[in-house]
């Protein structure tokens, strides 16, 4: 039995989940914020978010996001760190499993996000932290003036290798096609950005090194050919940036919801198929993952979530 029974229990602390808490917040309901770790989710590790209206010319993601989370907690709800193991969806009190505790509510926002989707080939794991990175913002410094490569051909693996090309002696974008996926606004800067070079039609077969990464084992899909692509002799190791693309997070959630390939479906008002569980952001399935439709879908799941209390 839980000491308490929250209105609104919002997991997970992304622009979704902090656009959800304003608006909970502001509908006076008890609200409490389960997050894993740091409070932003995964706009907090893009180099630069153009596209929100409003957003400050040239800001990073790490600071849209800490000044999101300061608007939040503003308002006063809640916030717990901890990891959700499970929950428990059957009767009209929900339950949000950790390690330590159950949490019971009578609402749940579910906006866990997503994860990076990691590549898969041998050596990939064993280096990465020492040369296979998933974040340019954060390990892109420690690869200043060297040759980095980037795996993927959509707007997160061109954007970062944007902010890479400012660091790095040359960025060298590695793609399974002969297209990008990216917008062509995004990929005429990389055209033009003078260091960023392109290796379509190639996909990675093995990362290799000593101590930190060295080289990486590249094919041709359609030539076939087997390239040893090695680190400036020089320099003594690389980058490898995989970008491509995203996981949701909803493995936690067992059998308690319906899930299709993993994300969450909801009607336009967030509800899932459970009453009184809303989803909202980059965990729901949906057309378009971006930061201003995370908070969209976060207002949206609030006030449904309000409504389903008054019900
Ligand atoms: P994405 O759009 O799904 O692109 C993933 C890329 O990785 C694709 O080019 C894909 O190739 C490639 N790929 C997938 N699996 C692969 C594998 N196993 N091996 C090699 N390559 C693989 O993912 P994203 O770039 O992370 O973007 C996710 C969402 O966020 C998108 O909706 C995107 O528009 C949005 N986003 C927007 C912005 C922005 O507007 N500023 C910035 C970042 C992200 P194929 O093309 O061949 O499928």
């Amino acid at each position: 039995m839980a000491d308490k029974l929250y209105d609104v229990i919002i997991i997970g602390s992304g622009p979704a989940g902090l656009s959800a808490a304003i608006y909970a917040r502001r509908a006076e309901l008890n609200t409490l914020i389960i997050e894993k770790g740091l409070s932003g989710g995964q706009i907090f590790q893009t180099a630069s978010v153009e596209n929100y209206p409003g957003g400050i010319k040239g800001e990073s993601g790490a600071d849209l996001s800490m000044r999101m989370d300061a608007q939040a907690k503003s308002f006063e709800p809640e916030s717990v760190t901890a990891n959700v193991t499970s929950v428990d969806f059957t009767g009209d009190v929900k339950k949000v499993i950790t390690a330590d505790k159950t949490y019971e509510s009578k609402t749940i926002i579910l906006a866990t996000g997503s994860n990076p989707v990691k590549l898969g080939a041998p050596g990939e794991e064993e280096y990465a932290g020492r040369g296979v990175s998933y974040c340019a913002t954060c390990d892109g410094p420690f690869f200043r003036g060297m040759d980095v490569y980037v795996v993927g051909g959509g707007d997160s693996a061109i954007e970062e290798s944007l902010h890479l090309s400012k660091i790095a002696r040359s960025v060298t974008i590695i793609h399974r096609r002969d297209a990008l996926r990216a917008a062509k606004s995004i990929e005429t800067k990389a055209r033009n950005a003078g260091n960023i070079n392109f290796l379509l039609d190639t996909v990675i077969e093995e990362i290799k090194g000593g101590d930190l990464l060295e080289s990486i084992i590249v094919k041709n899909v359609k030539t076939g050919n087997i390239t040893e692509i090695k680190a400036n002799p020089e320099d003594g190791t690389m980058g490898l940036f995989v970008f491509v693309g995203m996981r949701p997070i909803t493995e936690f959630l067992g059998d308690a919801i319906e899930l299709d390939n993993g994300y969450i479906p909801t009607d336009e008002e967030m509800h899932t198929n459970v009453p009184g569980v809303f989803a909202a952001g980059d965990v729901r399935k949906k057309m378009l993952r971006q930061v201003v439709t995370a908070a969209a879908d976060g207002a949206i799941a609030a006030v449904s979530a309000e409504n389903y209390i008054e019900e």
